[in-house]
């Protein structure tokens, strides 16, 4: 049985996270979603809520779970057996970072493997920041967002 691990902030989930998921859903038997809680960065929402956000998303996927975690994700993977991380990438920017961060983290485990997996051509503007922006100003994210999320950015933006 191949687990892979999906990490990220999902700061809120998107329809480029959900695609990406889709896609891993039919190449490996089990993917663990892995929302992180990295004390360095600032997020629009906390880390349960974007863990529920994302659990509720991937409901109806039986071989998809999502944990939270606050450390490195290549010991998360040891911890958990896992052999394989799975990243989407969007531009060629998104990929001079991801390359990078597959350097690291094979420096720190050379065990562990990342994937990148290439967003479809639909999702290839979607970005948690740029949705949130978008709907700071009032624009329309329905398409870039499942309602669920839609919903709860307009509830914390109101605050
Ligand atoms: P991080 O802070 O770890 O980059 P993100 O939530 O921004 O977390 O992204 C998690 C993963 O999903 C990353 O590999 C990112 O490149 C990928 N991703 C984000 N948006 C898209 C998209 N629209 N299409 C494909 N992959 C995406």
């Amino acid at each position: 049985m191949t687990r892979v691990l999906f990490p990220g902030s999902f700061d809120p989930p998107t329809n480029g996270h959900l695609n990406i998921l889709h896609r891993a859903a039919k190449l490996w038997d089990e993917i663990d979603v892995v929302v992180a809680m990295n004390q360095l960065k600032r997020y629009t929402f906390s880390a349960e809520e974007r863990r529920d956000m994302m659990s509720v998303l991937v409901s109806d996927y039986a071989n998809i779970k999502v944990t939270l975690w606050d450390g490195l994700i290549v010991d998360y993977a040891e911890m958990t057996g896992a052999k394989v991380i799975v990243r989407g990438v969007r531009a060629l920017a998104d990929f001079s970072y991801e390359f990078e961060l597959s350097m690291t983290n094979k420096g720190l485990k050379p065990g562990i493997e990342t994937i990148f997996i290439p967003t479809d051509p639909q999702y290839f503007v979607l970005r948690s920041s740029a949705i949130k922006e978008i709907a700071m100003l009032g624009g329309d994210i329905s398409s870039m967002v499942p309602p669920l999320v839609a919903g709860a950015l307009r509830a914390k933006l109101a605050k």
